[in-house]
């Protein structure tokens, strides 16, 4: 078997966990090199620290005890949460995040979920790929030759997300849960505006797309396409 590098982009720490962490523990099954890049640190979801920067150092500890269950390397890129925006600087570190991965296979979140920052940063994954072999483009990583291949994961309760792949994720889903609670902090901030506990919205989305895909428990992808840059669906585990 040939072995791959897997990057998973998102725009908060959690996104991974709730969005992709069963496909990524899969390829970590296979033996693949996972990585993890992060637009924001979060730093605005919780009510019980006194700082932005108290709220991050929480965050990306939580993210890198969560990482550690699916074997992966993390990036924080920490611009503002609840305010990420399309700008050069942001471009520039999401093109050295894809650059330091040298991934086979991207997985981002989808440009049009509700979450702006989720969309922010589906946009722009999707709008560097072309800048990735590029040595003009303004970067600090070294150009990669690679064509990956980019899935968008779901959206927040699966609004708005009609998967066209889904993964099996029925033989990891209870180490997906583990990853999820890693992210303590977000049990108690999730219950100020939220109906369902975030284990039940783990639980029920991911039914609900085993469902569609005649699985226990799925995730469910849509694929970016672009000359140069199609799928290779055989690239998902
Ligand atoms: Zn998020």
């Amino acid at each position: 078997m040939i072995l791959v590098n897997i990057l998973a982009i998102g725009a908060h720490p959690d996104d991974i966990e709730v969005f992709c962490a069963g496909t990524l523990l899969k390829y970590k099954q296979q033996g693949h090199n996972i990585f993890i890049a992060l637009t924001t640190s979060g730093n605005i979801g919780s009510n019980e620290y006194a700082s932005r920067e108290e709220i991050a150092l929480a965050r990306e500890n939580e993210q890198l005890e969560a990482a550690k269950i699916m074997g992966a390397q993390v990036k924080f890129l920490r611009f503002d949460d609840q305010g990420l925006q399309d700008t050069p600087e942001t471009r520039r570190a999401v093109i050295n995040a894809i650059r330091w991965a040298n991934p086979d296979v991207i997985l981002a979140n989808y440009p049009e979920d509700p979450s702006t920052d989720h969309a922010v940063t589906g946009k722009i994954v999707s709008e560097v790929m072309l800048s990735i072999p590029g040595k003009l483009i303004p970067a600090d990583e070294p150009p990669i030759a690679k064509n990956p291949s980019l899935f968008y994961y779901g959206t927040p309760v699966g609004i708005g997300f009609l998967p066209e792949v889904y993964v099996d994720i029925t033989d990891v889903y209870e180490l997906k849960k583990e990853a999820l609670t890693k992210h303590t902090s977000q049990f108690n901030w999730m219950d100020v505006y939220q109906t369902h506990g975030l284990l039940d919205i783990l639980e029920i989305t991911d039914k609900f797309r085993g469902l569609q895909a005649g699985f226990i428990y799925a995730e469910g992808y849509r694929a970016f396409r672009l000359h140069g840059y199609m799928p290779n669906f055989k690239l998902l585990p």
